[in-house]
């Protein structure tokens, strides 16, 4: 499959477009190179927006029925290129392999759900009365632009190229620095599965300088970004400028909430797994644990434990934790627990002992409990991106929403309780995209709404919500 072997490129118009400029491509478990990158620019991002446009112009006329099995065929290609794609995904993320297995299936599902779904998205008629016959139609922007994250790149891309392509539009994704492989491989497959030449362009290169010529580029007329709220405002201002719509899917800091009458022990593998995947390198990471001063005790004990048995090692080589993405993220990670002035690290806190000699040079981080975080600490506000979790206690159901909502982020919680009426009472109150009760996560969530409340972003991608985002709608108002 992919022609990627010791440059990755960007790919445009259906072939590899290499930079005059490159940059390393480092493997986080080793600090090896991988290979090297195309550092893509300005050049190549106007290449690569004039080629969509191009493309679009005849895409949005063929038939939903067409996109789809163009989609449905592209979802086969990626299963058939399941193995390459997880251990790209897995060497340029650090992610142990099973969960890249995990993210190339999600990917190959979201051009299923968007394959299948687009054949039933419809506009409306609406009854004006007398001779007047008015509906709506929902009609494609253009061409997208994708700027994401380099935590799950297959699963971020995946999202919003099928969106967008289900919707009539041509798209520029723009994957992260760290992680561009992937992406390539999955643009090389959506050529192969016979979208034309144009429809899904990748651009290589870092973001302050592909990312932001792809964010100001006067043709593009939608952006979508995955990434931190702080570069999240600048995208935002960009789209602003030009007036254009955009999808900011941005950081996070979720809130399991457990109450007294919980069942602890089904609880808890749910709870380390929140913050194990991905070395809590997820947007929507478990990586506040708020629990009733009557369980604390046991909730921080069985976790501490569970994270004593962690195994740790290169993602290749599938252990439950693998390491952070990047030397910088490990400096990150470890800055947060430096400053830690309060609290008492019960599990982790630093990088784990007994790693083999080969694996010296990786971004290691040990699962990581701090208990006795007050609210105002920094550790329990910001995003921390890495498998630290924290405990704080609360006495009463108010008590806790208010932790709940207590910081500047709204993306997922959870709600641990026996009480029905207790369960759905926390689900309104709690401020935030996503509310899961006596379990966290939903596997790949295709069908599911996702999007922030408060600095978590804004617009909703996944489900068929989606099609909203990625459509305008036009009104037709016609006097028989
Ligand atoms: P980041 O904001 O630094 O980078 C994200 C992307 O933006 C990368 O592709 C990067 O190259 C690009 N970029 C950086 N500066 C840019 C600029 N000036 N102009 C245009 N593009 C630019 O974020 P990160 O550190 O790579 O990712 C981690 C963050 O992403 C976390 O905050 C995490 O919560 C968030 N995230 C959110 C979701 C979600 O769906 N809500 C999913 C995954 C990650």
């Amino acid at each position: 499959m992919s022609a990627q072997t010791k440059q990755t490129t960007s790919f445009i118009a259906g072939r590899h477009v290499p930079s005059l400029q490159t940059y390393p491509n480092i493997d986080p478990a080793t600090g090896a190179e991988l290979c090297q990158v195309a550092r893509g620019g300005a050049a190549e991002v106007d290449e690569a927006v004039t080629a969509a446009a191009a493309a679009q112009r005849g895409w949005a006329r063929t038939s939903p029925e067409e996109r789809s099995r163009l989609l449905v065929a592209a979802a086969g290609l990626i299963r058939r290129d399941r193995e390459t794609l997880a251990r790209l995904e897995s060497e340029d993320t650090g992610k142990p392999l099973a969960q890249a297995y995990a993210d190339v299936d999600v990917c190959a599902r979201y051009f299923e759900f968007y394959g299948h779904t687009i054949e039933s998205f419809y506009g409306s008629t609406i009854p004006l009365g007398g001779d007047m016959h008015v509906y709506t139609r929902r009609e494609p922007y253009g061409v997208t632009g994708h700027i994401v994250a380099w935590n799950y790149p297959l699963q971020l891309v995946g999202r919003a190229a099928a969106t967008s392509l289900a919707t009539g539009n041509c798209a520029v994704a723009k994957p992260a620095d760290e992680t561009p492989r992937s992406t390539v491989a999955l643009a090389e497959l959506i050529h192969e599965a016979g979208f034309p030449a144009g429809a899904f362009n990748v651009i290589t290169g870092l973001g302050a300088e592909a990312g932001d010529a792809l964010a100001h580029h006067p043709g593009i007329a939608h952006l979508g970004f995955v990434g931190s709220t702080a570069t999240g405002s600048k995208i935002a201002h960009a789209a602003a400028d030009r007036v254009i719509p955009t999808v900011l899917e941005l950081g996070g800091k979720s809130a399991n909430v457990v109450f007294a009458d919980a069942d602890i022990d089904a609880a808890v593998p749910s709870l380390v797994r929140s913050i194990i995947q991905n070395a809590g390198q997820t947007c929507s990471a478990g990586s506040r644990l708020l629990v009733h001063r009557a369980v604390r005790a046991e909730v921080v004990e069985k976790m501490a434990a569970a994270f004593g048995r962690v195994a740790i090692g290169r993602g290749v080589d599938d252990p439950d934790l693998g390491p952070l993405v990047s030397a910088k993220q490990l400096e990150r990670v470890t800055g947060f627990l430096d400053r830690l002035t309060a609290g008492e690290v019960v599990a982790g806190g630093r990088s784990p002992d007994g790693l083999p000699e080969a694996l010296a040079g990786g971004a290691f981080f040990a699962p990581t409990l701090v208990d006795g975080v007050s609210p105002d600490d920094e550790i329990a506000r910001e995003e921390v991106f890495g498998p630290v979790v924290v405990a704080t206690e609360f006495d009463s159901d108010d008590e806790a929403v208010a932790l709940a909502n207590g910081t500047d982020y709204g993306l997922v919680s959870a709600v641990w309780t026996q009480s029905l009426g207790r369960a759905h009472r926390m689900a309104a109150a709690i401020e935030a995209g996503q509310v899961f009760v006596n379990t966290y996560g939903a596997g790949g969530g295709v069908e599911l709404p996702f999007g922030g409340f408060k600095k978590s972003g804004y617009g909703r991608e996944k489900s068929i919500e989606a099609f909203a985002e990625y459509t305008q709608t036009k009104t037709v108002v016609v006097k028989l």
